[in-house]
């Protein structure tokens, strides 16, 4: 896809609206159009990158501080009582805004939601073969 024809660049550079919560000379925050919880919000970098793989150091360590820092605002804010960061990368993964995004959501006693993965089970010699092929 054309960086043009991207939506988050657009939102990124303000040519759509959004609910805009935060904005630097590279980042913006906006909050999430269809909100897994109340408050859910998005980073954005003004730059386009696909996902995780194409966004460079420097970004992903700026990314990470801006998350850090918005969890905190929204924890005082929003009296969440916790909160998921979550990044998808790939169909697979649930990507399907292909501009590097990170989700915050805070998260709430009963809000309903279910984040987490269902756990599988694995033997020793298995997690030592996928060890082996990831540091080999
Ligand atoms: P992902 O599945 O990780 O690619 O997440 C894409 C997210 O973008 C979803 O949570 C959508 O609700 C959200 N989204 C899509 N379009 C917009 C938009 N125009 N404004 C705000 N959030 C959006
Ligand atoms: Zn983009």
């Amino acid at each position: 896809m054309k960086k043009e024809d991207c939506i988050f660049c657009k939102i990124a550079h303000g040519d759509i609206p959004s609910s805009t919560i935060y904005e630097d000379d590279d980042f913006r925050i906006i909050l999430d159009l269809g909100p897994a919880t109340r408050g859910h919000a998005l980073i954005l970098p003004k730059s386009h990158y696909a996902d995780l793989f194409e966004l460079p150091q420097d970004m992903a360590g700026r990314v990470m501080m801006l998350a850090q820092k918005t969890a905190s605002v929204m924890r005082d804010k929003l009296s969440c009582d916790g909160f998921n960061l979550v990044q998808n990368n790939g169909e697979s993964a649930g990507q399907t805004v292909f501009h590097f995004h990170m989700h915050l959501i805070p998260r709430y006693e009963n809000d309903g939601q279910n984040i987490l993965w269902k756990p599988g089970s694995a033997s020793g010699e298995e997690l030592d073969i996928v060890r082996k092929q990831i540091t080999e």
